[in-house]
């Protein structure tokens, strides 16, 4: 990216005393917000934990290389069509609409699943509001707490793990585990919990509830979602989260 942004500078003085053309800086300008965006892709790539907001950065930023990948593929139709070039120089170009297409259909997915991380996260957030304010009677409809040992730590999550791939010869389907950057942006305190996408009246998940209770693990079983919520039930695992607190906020937590 410094070797774009250093070449802008250099054709740019070269444009103004007149070495080069215009269409030259226009080139280099686009190769240098090229690198940008492939350096956003890249940490967004390798960087696990995104909040929407970032997801949705590198879908424009993905979209961005592909236009720009179609339109020199598209010049150069033209070019191969008024017989100026071969139609095999022109392979590379269409090599490289197929990888940013790729490159594309996957920011594409991985915001979508970022979406849906926020929207269950969301969810339970306010499920677990609403519990605080229900009466006993009323909570149990919207949940099955067991409280356990009371903590949920990660070599009580291995042993779950390992149970039910035994049980079942599959992974368990984890939705999310601690905190992510979806939750922080939602001021929710998720560490030390680990939601699974089992409702609880299937077998997996009454196997799991089962499970938690003999081993003295804590967990919330939610039956429902909340009103407009399609996905909703799951399994949480560990002690209730918590809002954070302003302070806790502050301080950084
Ligand atoms: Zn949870």
């Amino acid at each position: 990216m410094l070797r774009a942004r250093m070449k802008v500078d250099r054709v740019r003085l070269m444009v103004g005393n007149g070495t080069l053309p215009k269409m030259k800086l226009d080139e280099a300008e686009a190769d240098l917000a090229d690198a940008m965006d492939e350096a956003l892709l890249t940490r967004a790539l390798y960087g696990k934990d995104l909040t929407v907001e970032q997801a949705a950065e590198t879908v424009a930023a993905a979209k961005r290389r592909l236009d720009r990948r179609k339109k020199i593929a598209d010049e150069q139709k033209k070019l191969v069509d008024m017989g100026v070039i071969a139609k095999t120089e022109m392979t590379a170009s269409v090599d490289d609409v197929g990888r940013a297409q790729k490159e594309y259909d996957w920011a594409v997915t991985r915001t979508e699943l970022v979406r849906q991380i926020e929207a269950m996260a969301a969810n339970e957030a306010e499920l677990m509001r609403q519990l605080s304010t229900l009466s006993p009677m009323e909570s149990r409809k919207i949940a099955e707490y067991y409280p356990g040992k009371g903590s949920f730590s990660p070599a009580d999550l291995h042993r779950v793990e390992v149970a039910f791939a035994g049980r079942f010869g599959k992974p368990l389907p984890i939705s999310a585990n601690g905190e992510s950057a979806v939750h922080r942006s939602l001021g929710f305190d998720h560490r030390g919990r680990v939601d699974v996408a089992l409702t609880p009246d299937q077998p997996e998940g009454v196997w799991l509830r089962h499970f938690l209770t003999a081993n003295h693990l804590p967990f919330f079983a939610f039956r429902r979602a909340i009103a407009h919520q399609a996905t909703g039930a799951h399994i949480h695992m560990g002690p209730p989260s918590t809002r954070y607190v302003a302070s806790a906020m502050n301080s950084g937590g």
